[in-house]
């Protein structure tokens, strides 16, 4: 089976393409780059589903209609901020991906938060678009609290300041296969599996 992730993250390909070759050996996952989009596609949606919709009907339109396309779009949500910082994450603090500076303003905006009050949960919204232009969305969720300190080394964004009760550790101190087993972009890669079993 092929499938384009509307992507150049080599990373993010190579992750998605593990997790779904335990549901589908020989899965082979195309990027942007192997369907020869060159451009960035604008994610200024309202929601995850619309910005994660938009970039798979992008791949399927640059892969001339011959393969499906998956896209996602994920963010994190603090219930003490209304949901901030949302499907602005990767840009919260301004600039696209400061991952430092987005996580200064997150805890300076809740430096009045109580430790209890600070629940939030990562988000991940995965569209799932066909050559004949039936698309689906699937979401994945994981609870968790965001602590003052940074703990942890690994993953990135928020990580550091995202406790996961459960095990008693942050995104961050997770192995890679730790945070997959629970993690929002996990489950929703799930969802998309067993869619497309049927
Ligand atoms: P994207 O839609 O996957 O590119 O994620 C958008 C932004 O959400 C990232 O730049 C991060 O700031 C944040 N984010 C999404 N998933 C995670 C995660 O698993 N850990 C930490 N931050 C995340």
């Amino acid at each position: 089976m092929k499938l384009i992730l509307a992507s150049r993250n080599k990373k993010k390909i190579r992750e998605v393409e593990a997790i779904l070759a335990n549901h589908f050996p020989g899965i082979h996952i195309l990027s942007l780059d192997d369907v020869g989009y060159v451009g960035d596609i604008e994610e200024n949606g309202e929601t995850y589903e619309e910005n994660a919709l938009t970039k798979a009907h992008t791949a399927v339109e640059a892969g001339k209609g011959i393969y499906p396309a998956i896209a996602d779009d994920s963010g994190l949500s603090v219930d003490a901020l209304n949901g901030a910082p949302g499907v602005y994450s990767a840009r919260y603090a301004g600039g696209h991906g400061d991952d430092a500076a987005n996580n200064a303003l997150l805890l300076k905006n809740l430096a009045q938060v109580s430790a209890e009050e600070r629940t939030a949960r990562f988000v991940c919204c995965i569209a799932l678009v066909y050559p004949d232009g039936r698309e689906i969305t699937v979401r994945g969720e994981t609870e968790g609290l965001i602590i003052d300190e940074a703990r942890g080394e690994g993953g990135f964004g928020y990580d550091p300041y995202f406790y996961y009760e459960p095990f008693g550790k942050t995104f961050s101190e997770m192995t890679a296969e730790e945070k997959n087993a629970i993690s929002h972009r996990g489950k929703a890669i799930a969802k998309v599996a067993e869619i497309l079993k049927q």
